[in-house]
């Protein structure tokens, strides 16, 4: 059973994701403690619900959680 249900996270491997798309992921953030954006993260895990999917991480400068939201588009 892979369905997810609502309130249901499921964990994915971000490593997974072809190289330049990992690149972007990591370097492309904003860090909400040391008010900068694109400090990059590092220790990245990807996560999806039923609706959304994202990224956690630490910031690469203070070690804070940082989160990046990954849109997906549909064709
Ligand atoms: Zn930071």
């Amino acid at each position: 059973m892979t369905e997810l249900n609502e309130g249901t996270v499921q964990k994915l491997d971000f490593f997974a994701r072809p190289a330049d798309e990992q690149q972007d992921f990591l370097q492309q953030t904003w860090c909400n403690t040391c008010m900068e954006m694109d400090l990059g993260m590092k220790n990245p895990v990807e996560y999806r619900d039923k609706d959304k999917l994202w990224i956690e991480g630490e910031c690469v400068k203070c070690s804070t959680k940082v989160v990046t939201e990954i849109v997906e588009e549909d064709e």
